[in-house]
């Protein structure tokens, strides 16, 4: 059986858990299986030499900041495999140019694009555990780029997709994926099962435990992927299809601190005015998440919407510069916001579930400013104070709703 295990920084952070590691590693590699193993970057090696680029250039080209970060991975993986033979066992490690990781162009947010298999099946052969960088590819003009932060992830789901791997296990700190956040949530809980389409929303709702292009992948190529502690043996979550997910109303809810509200004030009512503002905004390549419009009175309108916080500044910039192509008469913003979402398979079959997470806000007084509904999520909007509160009182409320469907 061909296996792929990644391993993210703090399942590598020092020398004791790099040993810790090598020995699991050696361990699968017993049973007879091929082991294509990736690595992270040490700890918070990568923030390290963000910080160490910024303070000699505030402003360095993106071409040599992925030149530096790509270091942190190729440390990772010569350590290992130097702890590999010293456990007495053949290793090699390999960097993106020695496999030959095809990404595009984008420095810092470079998309993987192909992956030859030729040298990996060629150590394969030759009984070698073969450990590559993560986070790391090769450009068209042979330049190193990295795939955006916590991109190893990705790294190893595209090599477990091109090597046909019967499995890829992402090893981190945490055993598993949770209904919410256990440091904040209490009574939050492990999940045995979770489809690659709830996975993929948790991700992008900033979920932080898989990379979200590493989800979209997996689903593509329909990698058996499993999440699970490099620090135990706990069985962690198994990411898969739909289909075969346990029945849950709900697997999981999520807090975005990351996101401001803006309203556009009196804008014309007619024809093509969310046209002209939400095409300003793609062409900077700000995402509106949440999006609400008044119905039109005396011929005018507000249009209110959801960005990152990121993005806040440039966005009130681009609508002022505009303001005479627009038309509207003001602009208004509020930061103290937060974004509470849940997310399950179940949701677009059981309306009680929306209308029980608006009676859990209710019940801790959360007033909820906007919301927004697909066929797998629910989001609200609500201020920033109320965020820890609101989302116990959700969480509790919709797991026992869980419990009470799968009883
Ligand atoms: N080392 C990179 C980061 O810190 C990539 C990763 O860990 O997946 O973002
Ligand atoms: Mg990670």
């Amino acid at each position: 059986m061909l296996i792929v295990q990644k391993f993210g920084g703090s399942s590598v952070a020092n020398k004791e858990r790099i040993l810790n590691v090598a020995n699991r590693i050696v361990e699968e590699y017993k049973k007879g299986n091929d082991v294509v193993v990736v690595l992270s970057a040490q700890g918070d090696t990568t923030d390290l030499l963000i910080e160490k680029a910024l303070d000699i250039n505030p402003k360095p080209s993106k071409r040599e900041l992925d030149m530096l970060l790509s270091t942190g991975e190729q440390q990772s993986v010569a350590l290992m495999s130097m702890a590999i033979h010293k456990l007495g066992y053949p290793s090699v490690s390999l960097n993106a140019n020695q496999v030959k990781i095809e990404s595009s162009g984008i420095y810092g947010n470079a998309r993987i694009k192909n992956i030859a298999t030729s040298r990996i099946k060629l150590e394969l052969e030759k009984r070698n555990i073969v450990i590559i960088t993560g986070f790391q590819g090769i450009n068209n003009f042979g330049d190193i780029t990295t795939l955006g932060r916590g991109g190893s992830d990705t790294t190893a789901v595209a090599l477990a997709a091109s090597l046909n791997a019967q499995l890829c296990e992402i090893y981190t700190d945490v055993d598993g994926i949770y209904t919410a956040d256990p440091r904040i949530i209490k009574n939050a809980c492990k999940l045995e099962e979770i489809s690659y389409d709830e996975m993929l929303e948790l991700a992008s709702l900033g979920a932080k435990v898989l990379h979200n292009r590493s989800v979209e992948l997996a689903k593509k190529y329909n990698v058996k992927l499993v999440v699970r502690s490099s620090l135990t043996v706990a069985k962690g979550t198994l990411v898969r299809e739909e289909s075969k997910v346990e029945k849950m109303l709900v697997s999981g809810l999520a807090l975005d601190k990351d996101v401001s509200r803006i309203t556009v004030v009196g804008i014309k009512d007619m024809p093509g005015m969310a046209f002209k503002v939400f095409s300003l905004l793609a062409k900077e390549n700000i995402v509106a998440d949440i999006i609400i419009q008044s119905v039109g009175s005396m011929r005018l309108k507000d249009i209110s919407f959801t960005i990152k916080r990121t993005d806040l500044e440039n966005t009130l910039y681009i609508l002022e510069k505009n303001k005479d192509f627009l038309g509207h008469d003001s602009v208004n913003y509020d930061s103290s916001v937060v974004k509470l979402s849940v997310v399950g398979a179940g949701i677009a079959s059981n309306p009680s579930i929306a209308a029980k997470m608006f009676e859990a806000l209710y019940d801790v007084g959360t007033n909820i400013r906007m919301i927004s509904t697909s066929e797998i999520k629910i989001s609200v909007l609500i201020d920033a104070g109320d965020s820890e509160r609101a989302a116990q009182s959700v969480h509790d409320k919709l797991m026992e709703e869980n419990i009470n469907l799968n009883l």
